[in-house]
């Protein structure tokens, strides 16, 4: 559009499907991308300029576009990737818009500090209020306004009272910057040998040009020094990067570690930041005075103009992919964004998804390997204890060998860590009298008991309900018994044993994220001997002094009957165990498991990646399941499960015929009841080129809608399925 035209389309970000058209005032200027208010349904609304209109109104019918911001537009490619995530997942595209344009703030120009300095002059008169006043500004500095009064406790008429009277001026001082440029010489390591060669690999693909490296190194490979090298390469070269971390618990470590090596923060881009931090960071962003953002998936949203490198760390991490809000994958995402930006994209994982994988093997992204640790560190050595021979006495829940394992470690003056995947003091409370189960009134789920706490709590839906003293079905008294162990059990265990041992729990829900990172820190300065943890402590962390590691419940997670649960079980085996021996001191790992033989078993005590890959990628391909065919779930939901089952049931019959394409269903969802809904569902799988986004859309569309209380919800590439 090079003349601004009268009329243009303008997608409103709210959740309706295409732009709408608005007429442009005579002497607004505004081009594709501009973002603008525009009124909708009695009240104005943020949206982008999109277009031409598509339809022709009377001009007379339409409404003006109210105002256009003062900022840069948003580039072509952040709209084509709207377009695309909303063609992809189903979501309207004023719904996806919602995820870029997140507060106006943003787009409002900064306002100056207003500051106070002394001038010189003495005013006429001078009171005991002005001379606390003149005390504070004495220094000859600019103070700002709330800061004197702070200082000088009175009130802020006094203040101005000096600015009329001549003795101080006002001054105007722009904000700070929002964050200082880094400097890719900063601090650059040596790169060992092999660090030295994956980024020769890296730098093989053009930087101008968009292509994917999956850097697959072991844990403690040095993977994090190889992407700020090419991070920094980015820098050089005058494009942003965005580097992104699948929780926000691990962004601290890496906020500093990003800082030691560019000798300066990088913006953030989180849900822990405050509206105004987001705002800066936001346009930021758009306006290039930011060069590097670290955050969470949606920061893919950011309106970059000249990006050039997206890293994901820890590729392979469920977490990238949640169903708030609009529902995709962050690694696809990225890979998208990059094509779209012309950026290069590095994946890096100890654990590689098997999605991930195949597109190395196939040669669609370039295979980066890492096989050694850094420096002297070793890999640790892994044993599988069969439960069924070598396991605890009952009421107990480490065996014999590992609390052998534990007291030798401890006798060393080094580090041990027990992991169990699950938090609370037991998943299941039982009475004996009765048999009572106690499960949530609202899911299909146990209520999981949280001693440290002293509630029963449904980790679907959060239910709580303070543990009871009698049975609430027989009323029996002292009848009630936990059930399994949870990790706060296995810490009352480790007292129990060893009682000496400097012990520390730690569980996503036993502390705030500033006091997990106090004990994360601790644990690092050794002030620790014993670990007791959830998957918190799997992740990201480097521990000098831990060289044992047990996982008591090795088996936890295969039990599902999810076919990606083998993936997402090798996946957090290797990551916890490849917390043990990081530094100069060997490690070691047991695993207690009731099913040694099983393939991720295998593969892990014998430290064969590879065996576990080709396993999983055959059993895979032979079932047409991702990467090698495509799922899309739709689930029905109600109030009433007969309603929702009755409304699948309709929808599949009204499901149009296709060639390489397979439904299943209805049938009740994993989890088949939320938060009182009930939840029942469409499962669709076919061959890997079929357009299964496309062929859903066309379904919903043509069938009956969902009325009343019935919901009907879409989720292409189930992560479980
Ligand atoms: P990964 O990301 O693969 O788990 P890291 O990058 O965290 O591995 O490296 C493991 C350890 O080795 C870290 O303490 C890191 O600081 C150190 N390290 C890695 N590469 C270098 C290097 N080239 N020079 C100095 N220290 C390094
Ligand atoms: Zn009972
Ligand atoms: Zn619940």
């Amino acid at each position: 559009m090079e003349d601004s035209p009268d009329i243009v389309a303008v997608m409103v970000s709210v959740s309706v499907e295409g732009p709408y058209s608005y007429r442009v005032p005579a002497g607004m200027t505004v081009t594709r991308g501009s973002i603008v208010a525009v009124p909708l349904i009695g009240r104005l609304t943020l949206g982008v300029v999109w277009g031409q209109p598509k339809d022709n109104f009377a001009h007379n019918r339409l409404k003006d576009i109210a105002r256009v911001y003062d900022v840069p537009p948003l580039s072509e490619e952040l709209l084509r990737l709207v377009e695309w995530v909303s063609r992809y997942t189903l979501a309207a595209p004023g719904a996806v818009l919602r995820a870029v344009l997140r507060s106006t703030e943003a787009l409002e120009a900064e306002r100056p500090i207003t500051a106070f300095r002394k001038t010189g002059h003495e005013p006429e008169r001078m009171t005991d209020a002005r001379l606390r006043v003149m005390d504070v500004v004495a220094d000859g500095l600019a103070w700002a306004k709330a800061a004197i009064v702070g200082a000088s406790g009175v009130s802020p008429s006094v203040v101005e009272g000096l600015e009329k009277a001549g003795a101080l001026e006002r001054i105007e001082i722009p904000p700070p910057p929002i964050a200082l440029p880094p400097d890719p010489d900063a601090a650059r390591p040596r790169l060992s040998t092999e660090q030295q060669a994956a980024m020769d690999q890296i730098r093989s693909l053009d930087p101008h040009k968009f292509g994917v490296a999956l850097l697959d190194g072991v844990t403690g490979g040095g993977k994090t020094e190889v992407f700020f090298e090419a991070v920094a390469d980015t820098l050089e070269a005058g494009r942003q990067a965005l580097i992104l971390l699948p929780e926000i618990a691990l962004t601290h470590t890496f906020l500093e570690r990003f800082t030691r090596r560019f000798g300066t923060r990088p913006a953030e881009w989180h849900s822990d930041m405050t509206p105004v931090q987001r705002a800066r960071t936001w346009r930021g962003v758009l306006t290039g005075q930011v060069r590097a953002v670290v955050g969470a998936r949606s920061a893919l949203f950011l309106p970059f103009h000249e990006l050039g490198m997206i890293v994901l760390d820890e590729e392979h991490d469920g977490a990238f992919k949640q169903s708030d809000g609009v529902n995709y994958h962050a690694r696809d995402m990225a890979v998208v964004r990059g094509s779209l930006s012309q950026a290069r994209v590095i994946l890096s994982s100890a654990t590689p998804s098997v999605e991930s994988r195949n597109n190395a093997d196939t040669g669609k992204y370039l295979h980066v390997k890492l096989e050694s640790r850094f420096a002297a560190a070793q890999l640790p050595d892994i044993t599988a204890l069969d439960m069924r021979e070598e396991g605890p006495e009952k009421g107990s829940w480490i065996a014999p060998r590992l609390a052998r394992e534990i007291f030798a470690t401890l006798d060393r003056g080094e580090q041990a860590l027990l992991f169990l995947n699950r938090r609370g003091y037991a998943p299941l409370t039982l009475c004996r009298a009765c048999g009572h189960q106690y499960q949530c009134p609202d899911c299909s789920a146990w209520l999981v008991e949280h001693r440290f706490r002293g509630v029963l709590m449904c980790h679907h839906c959060g239910h709580e309900q303070k543990v009871p003293k009698a049975c609430g079905e027989c009323g029996s008294v002292d009848s009630l018994v936990p059930i399994g162990p949870g990790i706060e059990r296995v810490a009352e265990e480790a007292a129990a044993r060893f009682p000496d041992a400097r012990r520390v729990i730690l569980s996503s829900d036993m502390g705030s994220n500033a006091q997990l990172r106090d004990r994360f820190t601790e644990i690092e300065k050794g002030e620790y001997d014993l670990v007791i943890g959830t998957q918190l402590v799997a992740k990201g962390h480097h521990f000098e002094k831990l060289t044992l590691v047990g996982v008591l419940d090795a088996d936890l997670g295969l039990a599902h009957g999810d076919p990606r649960a083998a993936e997402k079980t090798f996946q957090i085996l290797t990551q916890v165990t490849g917390r043990a021996g990081r530094a100069a001191r060997a490690g070691k790992a047991f695993l207690q498991t009731y099913h040694p033989t099983h393939p991720v078993m295998e593969a892990m005590v014998r430290s064969d990646r590879e065996a576990f890959y080709q396993h999983e990628l055959k059993v895979r391909r032979d079932g047409q399941l991702p990467p090698f065919g495509r799922l899309a779930a739709l689930i029905v939901s109600a109030n009433e499960h007969d309603d929702a089952f009755n409304f699948a049931r309709r929808l599949l019959a009204a499901a149009p015929m296709a060639e390489d394409l397979r439904l299943f269903g209805p049938a009740d969802a994993p989890v088949a009841m939320v938060r009182g809904r009930h939840r029942v569902r469409l499962l669709a799988q076919s061959a890997k080129d079929f357009d299964l986004s496309g062929y859903v859309r066309f379904w919903l569309g043509n069938a009956e809608r969902p009325t009343g209380n019935l919901r009907v919800q879409v989720d292409i590439d189930p992560q479980s399925f």
